[in-house]
């Protein structure tokens, strides 16, 4: 399946909303179901992106 190499190469996912234990939505790929991390954040935050500068 070209779609499945799509979510193994990390590529696309098909991403469905799911409903957290405590209420809140956040997306799952229902091909591989993998949770989707990039999430969460808003939009436009200067420098987001994660550098290779040591996180933590
Ligand atoms: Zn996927």
């Amino acid at each position: 399946m070209l779609k499945a190499l799509l979510c193994k190469l990390n590529i696309q996912h098909d991403w469905h909303l799911e409903h957290a234990e405590d209420g809140s939505l956040y997306k799952r790929c229902q091909r591989c179901g993998k949770d989707d991390d990039r999430g969460g954040g808003g939009t436009g935050a200067g420098g987001a992106w994660a550098g290779p500068a040591g996180m933590g």
